[in-house]
């Protein structure tokens, strides 16, 4: 169910198997475009150079090699393609693997959208929302991030994501726009509105008005980090400042450290008490994500020039209230020194990215997922709790043996689970494990190969 970046990597992995099985995905919109990979802007660039892009975790030049052999024969491994070029990426290597295994599988997707989900203790029941329904034996939810946080009140003008329809177009471009977050969802929004004529300023506000760090190109440490003995929040937070320090002595750039604790990050997350981890994410998450998810050089160079010559303009405060003010809006914001600030501005626009607490979830296939009980929130109130493999939690527990996850609910449980490096590798495992499990095809109910058409 979804047919996004962990969807459709889900179908590949379990494709390249060649076990004989039926796969059906269910997405309106084309395997791999989901939330990140359907941007039609040429400006949103991945923020993973090529050569930590590739699908396969054994054959790390796969993205590098298919960029060069798809109209970019000069791409470097350092280079950040568009993120609608790595969308086609996906979508090509699922017609291969769909290709490639045509005598032992089957793969079938139905364009349309998941509504109901239910399991008779043998099989699962899709009903999706053009009347079709579809029976399976084990269920993956790939249906992405969810949406923000809805920002109070909703007038119009007010776009709950810059994602929404209409949310960076049909402006007028000398107005002032409002966008409220400053990460790389709100560098997105400035692209766009750049990309669409904008020649208005754009204010951005976060809590502590800080933007993304930029790429550059620097060396790896030669090891991961070592966290032994850092204890909670507090001790680690000093650690990788010291590692910091002692690496930049040594002729190593900052991002070196933050890029060693990657293969680690995991691992230090599960040690901790859930008290720590609840103080990551309230004093440090924000620091975290700026230092960790950079923006491209080519995209940081732009942004810096835009913050210097005023047309985009950075606000450490919070939101008060926002009301009508003729056709624009005015937005009220205490600034972090206290002093409060009024803005007049013709549209705001929520970049705060995906809201991690699935107990606000509007998303009526999730609502009902967690009122039946077949899923729960993960223990600090973000994401879905799931076992190692990805098999969701039920409500009393116990490890659902037919429906599973990977990718954005996984935070539930896990620190990075969102980007591609972490996605292939759930994916892969997560295909293998399936196919482990699943019943011998005798045992397969006869309605499933009736309803299947076989
Ligand atoms: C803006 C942005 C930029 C990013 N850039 C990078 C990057 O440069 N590098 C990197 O490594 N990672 C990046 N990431 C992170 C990562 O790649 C994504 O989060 C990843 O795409 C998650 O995949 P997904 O399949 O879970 O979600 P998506 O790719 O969003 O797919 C979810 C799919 O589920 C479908 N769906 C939802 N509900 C239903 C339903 N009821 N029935 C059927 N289908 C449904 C949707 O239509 C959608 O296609 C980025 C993320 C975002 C949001």
């Amino acid at each position: 169910m979804g047919g996004g970046c962990c969807g459709t990597l889900v179908a590949v992995h379990l494709l390249r198997q060649h076990h004989p099985a039926h796969i059906d995905m269910i997405d309106e919109r084309i395997p791999g475009r989901g939330l990140a990979y359907s941007t039609a802007w040429d400006d949103h660039l991945l923020n993973v150079p090529a050569v930590r892009m590739s699908v396969f975790g054994s054959e790390p030049m796969h993205f590098l090699e298919w960029l060069r052999t798809h109209g970019r024969p000069d791409a470097s491994p350092d280079c950040f393609a568009p993120r609608k070029v790595f969308g086609s990426y996906l979508q090509d290597v699922l017609n291969d693997a769909v290709r490639a295994a045509a005598g032992t599988c089957r793969f079938r997707h139905h364009y349309s959208r998941a509504a109901r989900l239910t399991y008779d203790g043998r099989v699962a029941r899709i009903a999706l929302v053009d009347g079709e329904r579809i029976q399976a034996d084990k269920v993956v939810l790939a249906t992405g991030n969810p949406a923000p946080f809805s920002l109070e009140p909703a007038v119009p003008g007010c776009f709950h994501s810059p994602w929404e329809p209409g949310a960076l177009t049909g402006f007028d471009p000398d107005a002032d726009m409002l966008l409220v977050g400053a990460g790389l969802t709100a560098v997105d929004a400035f692209l766009a509105l750049q990309a669409q004529g904008h020649r208005g300023v754009v204010h951005c506000v976060s809590r502590r008005g800080k933007l993304p760090h930029v790429h550059t190109l620097y060396r790896t440490l030669p090891d991961s980090f070592d966290a032994a003995g850092t204890g909670g929040a507090r001790g680690l937070l000093r650690a990788i400042r010291l590692r910091a320090r002692a690496a930049e002595r040594e002729g190593y750039d900052w991002r070196a450290v933050v890029d060693s604790l990657r293969p680690v990050t995991n691992d230090i997350w599960c040690g901790l008490e859930r008290c720590e981890q609840r103080r990551i994410l309230r004093h440090l998450k924000t620091w975290w994500d700026i230092h960790r998810h950079r923006m491209a050089p080519e995209i940081g160079a732009r942004v810096g020039a835009a913050v210097a010559s005023g047309r985009l303009v950075v606000h450490a405060g919070r939101l008060m209230g926002v009301e009508p003010d003729g056709s624009r809006l005015r937005v009220g914001i205490t600034l972090r020194s206290q002093a409060p600030l009024s803005l007049s501005v013709e549209r705001m626009i929520n970049c705060t990215g995906s809201d991690e607490n699935y107990r606000r979830s509007a998303n009526p296939l999730l609502r009902s997922l967690l009122e039946s009980g077949r899923i729960r929130v993960g223990a600090i109130g973000r994401g879905l709790e799931t076992d190692r493999h990805g098999a969701l939690m039920e409500s009393d527990g116990t490890a659902s043996g037919w429906l599973f996850t990977l990718g954005p609910p996984r935070v539930g449980g896990l620190f990075e689970t969102t980007a591609v490096p972490e996605i292939r590798k759930q994916a892969e495992a997560l295909a293998s494990y399936l196919f482990s499990i699943v019943r011998e095809p005798e045992d397969v109910p006869v309605d499933y190969f009736l309803a299947a058409g076989i």
